[in-house]
């Protein structure tokens, strides 16, 4: 049986937590340079929680899991007009 498609949802919130251990260990691989503060992280991760593209934890606009995406100080929402 297929898992339920949440929308709202990020890859913390689901069920299985194999998609999301492997994003928390490629966001622990990331250099401390290159991430984004623990608050500026929370506050995209909100923004997509409201976002009409977010689906199970991934961005159906660019198809990145948004965990992972976030996580880089230099990445950016890649709807136009970016929400973050
Ligand atoms: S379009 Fe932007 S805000 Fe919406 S889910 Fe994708 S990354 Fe998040």
């Amino acid at each position: 049986m297929n898992p339920p498609i949440c929308r709202r949802c990020l890859l913390r919130d689901l069920d299985d937590g194999s998609y999301a251990r492997t994003v928390e260990e490629y966001i622990a691989a990331i250099p401390p340079r290159q991430k984004a503060s623990s608050e500026e992280y929370e506050k995209r991760l909100s923004l997509c929680r409201e976002c009409s593209r977010l689906v199970s934890g991934m961005c159906s606009l660019c198809g990145c899991f948004v965990e992972a995406r976030a996580a880089k100080a230099s990445q950016h929402c890649p709807d136009t007009p970016s929400h973050w």
